[in-house]
């Protein structure tokens, strides 16, 4: 239903004119986010400071059929946040305050808008760990991580965005504001009703406030790169550290074309006479992150490396890590549109997989850069080509619906942190099945019968 009568009067009463966007120039910036080749004009735009707010906003909008699309910083990589034609876009980033930071139980209080920085640095601050980092963590919101179930560089030893929630706030799609989790370490009482709402990609409600579960900060961290002349040798060197019972905290790959991008975007001074790299950190007591790093670096010698560098100290740490940090916008200078997906394999298919990735690559004549959460088997085949040559982006669609139904086939999954969105909802059906698929209609259906939050994502 378009914007029309009293809508719009009333979200200007119910936020301050102030916060409601309607001309097309302030729209045009929330017509998008980082998916490439996707973009459709909101409504209007709504920034909702409190969750009374949001509550009055999702009542209104549901009593009167609209659609509400919620968004964080617009950073995701499947389309998740686009609005719908005449929807009300939500966006949260006024929600930005952190709320209390809890010493006794390791816990973190904070509204959807705070940045994944601002609740890495605080909790720094405090002498404690947010281990959760996705790339784009400068800018990238909790509530937009926590609605991805968003990974990150450290997911390998630390888990994603899911084992950092303990709690949250969330406006039911009537205006309804419910509780879920809480401060306890253990909690059984009835279904776990958080864990439906991580990863929902804003289809079942607006998450208000989010209860993050904080670690002890390691006291000791070294990083090191390890280079290998042929991609399979970087690959089996992954295999053979996990298989060393060996859990680093980071294991990021780059291919060839990636690591040329980065060097010539990033001058990080990385060896270019190489066909993978591997950014390995360890992190923890310091004897044992000593140790780690010894075997890590012989399994790298004993499977063919080139050479491996560590780092001598913080600066040279981050300016080494700084290689995988910057691939996705080094890619992006080459070409007029760079399109990133995330095909996840298990770990003993990864080798496997990057071949296949190739091997694509040749067949379509398209140029694809590969880099990722090599110890996680989560790759990102970066296409770089351009939206304005039709043909090509047939080759490349062609190509996309080859490497996931390989990844399905070697036990996969379709995306492993970027969610489905609208990118990836023609493979959903048949990596999910029948039964998956109607179990998750019900339930979208039984919290939104309207059909009024982000529709079409995920599924129709
Ligand atoms: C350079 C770059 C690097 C990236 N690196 C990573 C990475 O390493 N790992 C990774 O997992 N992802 C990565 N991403 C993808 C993206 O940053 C994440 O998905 C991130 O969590 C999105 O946060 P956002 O605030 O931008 O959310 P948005 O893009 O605004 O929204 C994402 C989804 O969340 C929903 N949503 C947002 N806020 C709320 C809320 N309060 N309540 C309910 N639903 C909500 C939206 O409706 C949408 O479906 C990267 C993206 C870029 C551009």
């Amino acid at each position: 239903m378009a914007l029309t009568g009293q809508i719009l009067p009333e979200l200007k009463r119910i936020v301050g004119t102030e916060n409601v966007l309607t001309t097309p120039e302030d729209l045009i910036p929330y017509s998008f986010d980082g998916t490439a080749g996707l973009r459709q004009m909101p409504g209007c735009v709504v920034l909702a400071k409190t969750t009374e707010q949001v509550a009055t906003i999702l009542k209104l909008a549901n009593d009167a059929g609209i659609a509400v699309v919620t968004r964080g910083s617009g950073t995701g990589l499947s389309g998740g946040s686009l609005p719908s034609p005449d929807c009300v876009v939500l966006c949260t980033v006024k929600m930005d305050r952190i709320l209390e930071l809890d010493q006794a139980n390791l816990t973190m209080l904070v509204e959807p808008g705070v940045t994944t920085l601002q609740v890495a640095e605080a909790a720094s601050a405090a002498g404690l760990f947010y281990p959760p980092d996705p790339g784009s963590m400068k800018i990238s919101t909790i509530g937009g991580n926590v609605a991805e179930n968003s990974g990150g560089l450290r997911g390998l030893k630390y888990g994603v965005t899911r084992n950092y929630v303990m709690g949250m706030e969330v406006v039911l799609p009537n205006g309804e504001v419910m509780w879920t989790g809480n401060r306890c370490v253990k909690d059984v009482a009835g279904y776990s009703l958080k864990d439906i709402f991580i990863g929902s990609e804003g289809t079942l409600g607006v998450i208000t406030k989010v209860l993050l579960r904080l670690v002890p900060k390691p006291p000791a961290k070294k990083t090191m790169v390890a280079t290998f002349g042929q991609m399979d040798q970087a690959a089996e060197a992954v295999s053979a550290i996990i298989a060393a019972q060996i859990i680093p905290c980071t294991l990021e790959f780059l291919d060839r074309t990636t690591i040329h991008c980065v060097e010539d975007y990033a001058k990080i001074g990385l060896p270019l006479d190489c066909e993978a790299l591997l950014l390995i950190e360890t992190d923890g007591h310091p004897a044992v992150v000593a140790e780690e790093a010894a075997q890590i670096e012989k399994i790298c010698r004993d499977h063919g490396c080139l050479e491996v560098r560590v780092a001598k100290d913080e600066a040279e740490a981050a300016k080494l890590a700084s290689a995988r940090r910057t691939a996705f916008s080094a890619l992006a200078r080459v070409a007029p549109t760079t399109i990133l997906e995330d095909a996840t394999v298990p770990r003993s298919e990864l080798a496997r997989m990057i071949r296949f990735v190739e091997a694509i690559a040749k067949k379509y004549k398209l140029k694809i850069g590969t880099f990722g959460h090599m110890g996680d088997g989560n790759l990102h085949p970066t296409f770089l080509t351009d939206e304005r040559n039709h043909e090509e982006m047939h080759r490349v669609e062609e190509a996309f619906k080859e490497i996931f139904a390989e990844a399905i086939r070697l036990g996969g999954t379709i995306t492993g942190e970027h969610g489905v969105g609208l990118a990836k909802k023609s493979f959903l059906p048949k990596f999910a099945g029948d039964a998956q698929m109607r179990v998750m209609r019900e339930l979208r259906r039984a919290l939104d019968p309207r059909g009024v939050l982000n529709p079409g994502k995920i599924f129709d």
